[in-house]
């Protein structure tokens, strides 16, 4: 026999004996399992098997940034805070220089430059204003910067298109939803409620004020006692708190109300961006009897009524 024939015989054999073993090790999978309905529901829940997911976002990086991150670590609260890089070290903004030392440990997000009204601005404009923020925030911060918050709130199709060209993953606008679901277009996400509703809009206007922190104080006392998979999308601006009224006494109770909660997911955006990536790109059998977490992130979800954790990088039975 020549050699070249024998070494054709010998991979045949080898890749036979292989497909054997996974076969036997799929059959044992499946007939240990008996058949699971491929239309058996897969819910998500939050890390740790949790129902409940906070964020907390804040934009400008004004200096009033440094009393409430101070607050919102003496709480054990991570937020994530959108921040305009040339502005940092003029008037009332903090220095770039302090960045990575009152951010740590929080998320440092892009908000623009400038902080102009993209739908207003050119195409060439929108990606100077998007990309050297997250440029010089990542120099900054010494991490990526990978989302952003809207300047005003506002957008349109063709500033979706650029964001998305930059590498930029969610983008939150200002449209407050008054609930708790989980965004699907994470270029278009709107929070839940800014900061104590719209209290404080209309200037003097005190009936309005306490009407609008009594329905702000309801989501979030709804938000503590629902049973359902829900986020608290909570957003606003440090600096608001230095206005009229006891604002930062208000910030503080609501900190108190929603801080050290174990029934509660605490998470940065882009964490939260990241995790339902995860899940979304969990892979699963046809008959759902088996899944595979192909990410670095341990995913956890609900099925028949009883929670599975699915460790990064592995591959589990749903028994
Ligand atoms: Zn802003």
């Amino acid at each position: 026999m020549k050699s070249e024939t024998r070494l054709i015989i010998v991979i045949l054999a080898l890749v036979t004996v292989i497909n054997y073993g996974n076969a036997q090790t799929n059959a044992a999978i499946a007939s240990k399992n008996g058949v699971i309905s491929s239309r058996e529901k897969v819910e998500m829940l939050f890390p740790g098997g949790k129902t409940k997911a906070l964020i907390l976002s804040f934009d400008d990086g004004m200096v009033a940034d440094r009393r409430l991150v101070r607050l919102m670590n003496e709480y054990g609260l991570i937020g994530t805070f959108h921040l305009n890089s040339n502005k940092l070290g003029t008037k009332d903004y903090l220095t770039k220089e302090e960045i990575k030392v009152v951010y740590k440990g929080h998320e440092v997000s892009a908000h623009t430059a400038n902080h102009p009204n993209l739908p207003d601005i050119s195409r060439e404009e929108v990606l100077y204003e998007v990309g050297e923020d997250r440029r010089e925030l990542e120099r900054l911060s010494g991490n990526l910067v990978r989302g952003m918050a809207y300047p005003f709130g506002n957008y349109n199709d063709s500033v979706i298109e650029i964001i998305n060209g930059l590498g930029i993953e969610y983008a939150r606008t200002v449209k407050d939803t008054y609930s708790f679901g989980i965004p699907n277009e994470f270029l278009k996400w709107h929070p839940t409620i800014h900061q104590f509703g719209k209290a404080y809009f209309t200037p003097d206007n005190p009936e309005n004020d306490k009407k609008e922190l009594a329905g702000f104080y309801q989501v979030v006392n709804h938000f503590l006692k629902t049973d359902s998979l829900a986020l608290l999308d909570v957003w606003g601006h440090s600096w608001e708190n230095d206005g009229a009224g006891d604002r930062w006494t208000e910030m503080e109770k609501f900190f108190k109300m929603v801080s050290r909660n174990p029934e509660i997911y605490y998470t940065t955006q882009i964490g939260l961006v990241d995790y339902i990536n995860a899940f979304k790109n969990l892979k699963f059998s046809v008959d759902k009897s088996f899944v595979t977490n192909l990410s670095s992130i341990n995913v956890f979800i609900k099925m028949k009524g009883e929670a599975f954790n699915i460790e990064p990088g592995s591959t589990r039975l749903l028994d």
